[in-house]
């Protein structure tokens, strides 16, 4: 069971609020998209200590998460009409799509392929329009204009053939990645569709199927169950077929790794030869001490999963609230990386998506006026800069990339890399 704003005031629940955040709760549902699942109610959430619980900051949204300007516009809208206005006016004013994801959508000849965002080469994004909602909503959610109404701001896709007929000619491309929101959302025979897509001959050349999902944490269910049994007999039937499937598992805590559910669902995900890699961005009041990223990583190692990811904030939403300046982010990420084994140092971070990249920060060195970030690609949309170090100013302040001075030359080349992207003429057939 899943719960709306509405849903949850009528629950058992509710009565842990006093009415003064209950009723600032209804405001804020109104900005933030709202939507809980039962699992995390029941499971994850300490409802005694509720304020303090890292998964309720997760999922509930705070009044501090808007200016006190936008609060009190907010409040004071009389009719649903100025209601609506507001509503519109602050959630434009939050940075729907950050770094330029529009860009990313590709274009062959005069057909624009909607649903799929190509950044990186070898790696291209789907956004089945079924799958653009999630089975409970971050907080901090990056992709929060994928479950509002504000159309012009969503990538989806419900067409089959898009995905197809983008793939089919660029024979390039090894690894698809569906998101959303939340592709694990969908049921079997929509999900299915689109990975026998994926199955045909004509694509023996996209090798790897990635998920992106943080049902494991919202909604474990989904793997168990006939319906798990059904997901998982069809991850074994594509790796027969020479698919290899990686579940991008979003967790943000390691509270969410301590159920006996999400450990079933590991264990048969598991089981069915499927890997599964683990990712979270740095967020203020939620993960933000190494502690939690140090348990999260041994207890993830533990169940068989990979750690990946540690990201830092997106410059979107409620960023203000949550960001952790990237000096901070720097430090949490190396005091837990030097308490982990070598099994667990797989992981990368901190490190930021931003338009040219995903660009890591490896490093502080110097002192005083010569202090400097290290920093370098892990991707990048020119892959002649991948991996090569770079240096911006040190700034205890900045958390995000267009934040830092970076050196002359590089930042020369990221202005040129803004005009010439390496993907454009890739396709070799006429697919419009
Ligand atoms: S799971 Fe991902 S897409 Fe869904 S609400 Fe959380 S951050 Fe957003």
């Amino acid at each position: 069971m899943f719960f709306s704003f509405k849903k949850f005031s009528n629950s058992k629940y509710a009565k842990y609020l006093p009415k003064r955040d209950l009723d600032n709760l209804k405001y804020l549902t109104g900005i933030f998209p709202f939507k809980v699942s039962e699992y995390v109610l029941d499971e994850l959430i300490d409802w005694q200590n509720y304020k303090n619980d890292p998964i309720y900051r997760l999922t509930f949204p705070t009044k501090k998460m808007l200016s006190l300007k936008n609060w009190k516009l907010l409040k004071e809208a009389n009719t649903e009409k100025d209601k609506r206005f507001v509503v519109r006016q602050i959630r434009r004013t939050l940075n729907p799509h950050p770094d330029g994801q529009k860009d990313n959508i590709p274009k062959i000849g005069n057909r624009t392929f909607e649903g799929i965002q190509h950044k990186y080469r070898e790696t291209v994004l789907f956004f089945p329009a079924h799958g653009q909602t999630c089975h409970s909503y971050c907080t901090y959610c990056f992709r929060w204009a994928q479950f509002v109404n504000l159309d012009d701001y969503k990538f989806k896709s419900n067409d089959y053939q898009v995905l197809f007929d983008y793939l089919v000619c660029n024979r390039q491309v090894t690894d698809i990645l569906f998101t959303g929101g939340d592709p694990m959302w969908m049921n079997n025979e929509r999900l299915f569709k689109y990975l026998d897509i994926i199955a045909m001959p004509e694509l023996n050349h996209v090798k790897n199927i990635r998920i992106g999902t943080k049902s494991l944490a919202f909604f474990p269910e989904r793997y168990l169950g006939e319906q798990g049994t059904e997901l998982l007999q069809k991850f074994e039937s594509l790796k027969k077929q020479g698919k290899n499937i990686t579940i991008m598992a979003h967790f943000s805590h390691f509270k969410e790794l301590g159920t006996k559910k999400v450990q079933q669902a590991v264990q048969r995900i598991l089981n069915a030869g499927v890997m599964i890699r683990t990712q979270a961005p740095l967020i203020r009041g939620i993960n933000d001490s190494p502690d939690v990223w140090r348990e999260m990583w041994k207890k993830s190692v533990f169940m068989g999963m990979v750690p990946y990811y540690m990201f830092v904030e997106r410059d979107t939403g409620a960023h203000e609230y949550f960001s952790v300046p990237l000096s901070d982010a720097y430090n949490i990420f190396t005091e837990a990386y030097s308490r982990v084994t070598g099994l667990a140092k797989t992981v990368r971070g901190p490190s930021m998506s931003a338009w040219p990249g995903k660009v890591m920060v490896d490093g502080i060195i110097g002192s005083g006026v010569n202090k400097k970030f290290v920093l370098k690609f892990i991707q990048c949309r020119n892959s002649d800069l991948i991996n090569k170090p770079f240096y911006a100013k040190y700034d205890n302040q900045a958390t995000w990339l267009d934040e830092l001075e970076i050196e002359p030359e590089m930042n020369r080349f990221l202005i040129e890399m803004a005009e010439n992207s390496d993907l454009e003429d890739d396709c070799m057939n006429d697919v419009a």
